[in-house]
């Protein structure tokens, strides 16, 4: 018996035991957690898998690059795999949890120091364990006028890590790694990469202009276990002087194609700046309700009962929550176009004075629309309840008719499972990205196994009509890469042995082994 609670792949006890006094040299012992006790909060995950298959052996909590630097000597000489976290919350992606059993999750939280905040060129530094709520925090203390774009987990979310994971949030800064400027890396050898312009000595533009000379390289450390990103350059949205969000509901569910085909040339033409959401009724009922309060019969809830329950609780078939930005001039032109192309697609178009002070939904999106910190998506955890939750999220173009097509590929696996369609359109530039919250209860075997099957199915009925996901959880990492094909497979696999020739760097992320 191991006195580990698992080891990585292919390392012997005696090496681990001498990696670990090594990592307790250069951190201090409570800086390096082994004891099932103490890892307790890197085995919590959502996702329906065992969490043997995703158990760490160990976590280490650095403070600096320049430790990082030391871990890594220390990794390539025992072999031993770290898992880079930057806060580790990647809910229904596989939350804190290495792709496979025994690697060490290098936890960054420790390195939370906001480097700058540019209030004339609106952009920040940040480390890995800076989160939304701080970054937040610090701007508000200086009153500086720049909003924030948090995505779903907002406050304990890191802007670094959502960023390199291609996150998104739902200002007009939503798509997180277009708007982001400058990496550091620490390679797998500790060599420290600056991109873009920050490989010249002495450049003050590495958070201004994004490409440097030569191949841009930001790309390689996103998604991918070529390199631990360790600063990040964030550009952040001047605060507009006027806001304002609304809501544009629709009764049927086939109106879906009318309201993206509105919002599309709104969105592109940047008369709608923002990442807007287009959510379904059950996604809306599932963010304020339990299930069990509203429907308490087998299998998916059907098609007629949603349709009743909307009505009853005055939420659309369809949402589409957007905002303008702006002044009260601009504004007010722009609400012209905005209202008169909704009212002729069948919406209604709400405004706060609308719907009143007190509406949660409401108040919820437009709090993230203008970048403030909530939790309240949570809601939708305790739809079902028993902790388990995965994100869908195939690319879709921003066109009612392939909307309409996805929807109707996901109910047809989701209904066979028994698993409720609960499901959103992020607005994207010219895509949408669809995302769909597989909940079920994580504390029943079946349910697992149901909801594990579900979505590997998913994956292959969208695939086989050419979608692929824009991100995926720990537990089908390889399945997804192989979707994409050899040749993507083939590059990633050269590029990994060139940077990582011995594999430390967490193997497996997006597929990507040895
Ligand atoms: P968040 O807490 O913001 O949701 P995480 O810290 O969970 O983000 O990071 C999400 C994923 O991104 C991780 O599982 C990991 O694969 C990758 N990642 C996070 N931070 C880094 C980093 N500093 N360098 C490289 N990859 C990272």
């Amino acid at each position: 018996m191991s006195k580990y609670i698992a080891l990585p792949k292919g390392v012997a006890e005696v090496d681990f035991d001498k990696a670990i006094a090594e990592f307790k040299k250069i951190l201090g012992a409570g800086n390096v957690l082994h004891t099932r006790e103490r890892l307790a909060p890197y085995l919590k995950i959502m996702i329906p898998a065992p969490i043997e298959e995703h158990t760490p052996s160990a976590a280490i909590m650095p403070e600096s690059v320049e430790q990082i630097q030391r871990i890594l000597r220390v990794c390539n000489r025992y072999k031993t795999p770290v898992w880079p976290i930057s806060t580790g919350k990647n809910f229904g992606y596989g939350s804190a949890a290495p792709a496979t059993r025994g690697q060490i999750v290098l936890d960054l939280k420790r390195l939370n120091r906001i480097i700058e905040v540019d209030p004339d060129l609106c952009f920040a530094v940040v480390e890995p364990g800076v989160t939304y709520q701080q970054l937040y925090d610090y701007i508000k203390e200086r009153n500086l006028p720049l909003w924030l774009d948090p995505p779903i987990p907002g406050p304990v979310a890191s802007p670094l890590g959502n960023t390199v994971e291609r996150g998104v949030g739902y200002t007009p800064y939503g798509e997180h790694f277009l708007f982001s400027c400058g990496m550091e890396v620490a390679l797998a050898n500790g060599d420290i990469l600056r991109t873009g312009m920050g490989s010249m000595p002495n450049s003050n533009t590495w958070q201004v202009f994004k490409w440097g000379y030569g191949p841009s390289l930001d790309g390689i450390f996103t998604q991918s276990n070529f390199g631990i990103v360790t600063k990040l350059g964030i550009w952040l949205m001047p605060a507009p002087p006027a806001y304002k969000p609304f809501v544009v509901r629709y009764p049927d569910q086939a109106d879906i194609v009318k309201a993206i085909e509105t919002v599309r040339p709104l969105r592109i033409a940047q008369v709608i700046p923002n990442a807007g959401t287009v959510s379904n009724a059950l996604w809306e009922l599932a963010v304020a309700n339990r299930r069990e309060d509203l429907y308490t019969g087998a299998g998916a809830i059907p098609e007629a009962t949603v349709a009743k329950l909307a009505k009853a609780h005055g939420v659309g078939s369809w949402n589409v929550y957007t905002a303008l930005y702006g002044t009260e001039e601009t504004i007010a032109e722009h609400w012209k176009i905005v209202t008169a192309a909704f009212k002729a697609s069948g919406g209604t178009v709400l405004t706060q004075e609308d719907v009143g002070p007190d509406d949660p939904l409401f108040n919820y999106r437009r709090d993230v629309m203008r970048g403030e910190m909530t939790m309240r998506e949570f809601g939708l955890y305790n739809w079902r309840g028993g902790g388990g939750s995965m994100w869908f999220a195939p690319v879709s173009q921003a066109r009612g008719s392939e909307t309409m097509k996805q929807m109707g590929l996901a109910k047809k696996v989701l209904n066979k499972y028994g698993i409720d369609y609960v499901g959103l359109f992020v607005i994207g530039w010219r895509d949408m990205h669809h995302i769909i919250d597989i909940l079920y209860d994580r504390t029943l075997p079946a349910e697992m196994e149901k909801a594990r099957s579900c979505y590997s199915e998913l994956l292959d009925d969208f695939a086989r009509e050419g979608y692929g996901v824009y991100r995926t959880n720990i537990d089908f990492m390889d399945k997804v890469a192989k979707l994409y094909g050899p040749v993507k497979a083939s590059v990633n696999h050269k590029i990994k042995k060139a940077l990582d020739p011995n594999g430390i760097l967490a193997p497996g992320k997006s597929g990507i082994h040895r």
